[in-house]
């Protein structure tokens, strides 16, 4: 195509991380994800308004998933558009936009469940601040969606669950760009060194189906990654290197897959769960893993845990 729309990325700060929102400039303009509560204010108008642009002419906030570093800045760029932008989020995690409270009992079913009470209380504090205001969605999207941002562009809804239970890439038709935030993780997460999944067979479908059925000629991730070799890459794939990138998150989730076998195929119970790590130290051991699972978010934990359900699940079969 001659005329590829212009796409701004804003890094969002969330942490000692950042996670990234993309401007997609359209007869009408759409937000692809929103960063945390104070992220509106602080970079998103800020690199916007270096480019000309105001907030008050975005009309679509498009959301990937409900993890508070996309979605926790959703209602403050609402505000900010004068409450006009339509508020897109996928089926399965609208009830984290309606109500703040879904994210703490995800929260304690997730990182916090391996963690002692002062921790936990030091981690709900960080999400209150960052999560925002709840607030109603105009559009609860599944796969197959499609939105018309105006003249010949249009967006397609495709379903890539795994990272979370209801993520989806926004697939910028006829460029085949796929603003796929956190569906891809590449081979070793956003920095940490491990990918953040919380459905193993669900994000290996995932992978599969981009790698095989949409091919996108770009991705639009929603953080820094790391790649086979340790470096960091992205936010932005292009071209050759997007098979890589699909290929190194599935080499991953083999090896994640084959670790937890090794490791936990003997009863959970009596590993020893009082380290930092929980039941899931030897694993840390083998593969060098150093993060600190008090700092939040802790890709670590909540991945170990679902690959250890996915274990047990085919114990009980
Ligand atoms: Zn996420």
């Amino acid at each position: 195509m001659r005329n590829p729309v212009r796409v701004i990325p804003i890094e969002c700060k969330f942490g000692p991380t950042s996670a990234y929102a993309y401007y997609i400039d359209s007869p009408e303009p759409a937000l692809i994800d929103t960063g945390i509560a104070s992220s509106a204010s602080k970079e998103i108008e800020a690199v916007l308004e270096e480019n000309d642009i105001q907030m008050k002419d975005i009309r679509w906030i498009l959301l990937t998933h409900g993890h508070v570093d996309h979605l926790g800045g959703a209602r403050a760029v609402w505000e900010k558009t004068g409450q006009q932008a339509k508020v897109v989020i996928p089926k399965k995690e609208a009830r984290l936009l309606r109500n703040r409270s879904a994210h703490f009992e995800d929260y304690k079913e997730l990182q916090g469940k391996y963690v002692d009470k002062t921790i936990q209380e030091k981690h709900i504090t960080i999400l209150t601040n960052d999560i925002g205001e709840g607030m109603e969605p105009d559009l609860e999207v599944v796969g197959g969606d499609q939105l018309s941002l105006g003249g010949n562009i249009s967006i397609t809804v495709v379903e890539t669950p795994g990272h979370s239970i209801g993520s989806v890439t926004y697939i910028l038709d006829k460029l085949e760009w796929a603003f796929a935030a956190d569906a891809i993780q590449m081979y070793g997460g956003a920095k940490s060194g491990i990918p953040a999944i919380e459905q193993p067979a669900l994000y290996r479908k995932s992978l599969q189906y981009l790698l095989e059925k949409i091919c996108p000629k770009r991705l639009y991730l929603g953080h820094h990654f790391r790649d086979g070799n340790g470096d960091i890459v992205g936010p932005l794939v292009d071209q050759d290197e997007v098979i890589s990138a699909l290929q190194s998150s599935l080499e991953m989730d083999a090896k994640l897959t084959d670790l937890v076998a090794r490791h936990l195929s003997v009863d959970i119970q009596s590993k020893n769960s009082s380290g930092l790590y929980g039941p899931f130290e030897s694993i840390a051991n083998e593969i060098g893993y150093s993060g600190d699972p008090r700092n939040l978010p802790c890709a670590f934990l909540v991945t170990m845990y679902a690959y250890q359900e996915e274990l047990n699940a085919t114990f009980k079969k």
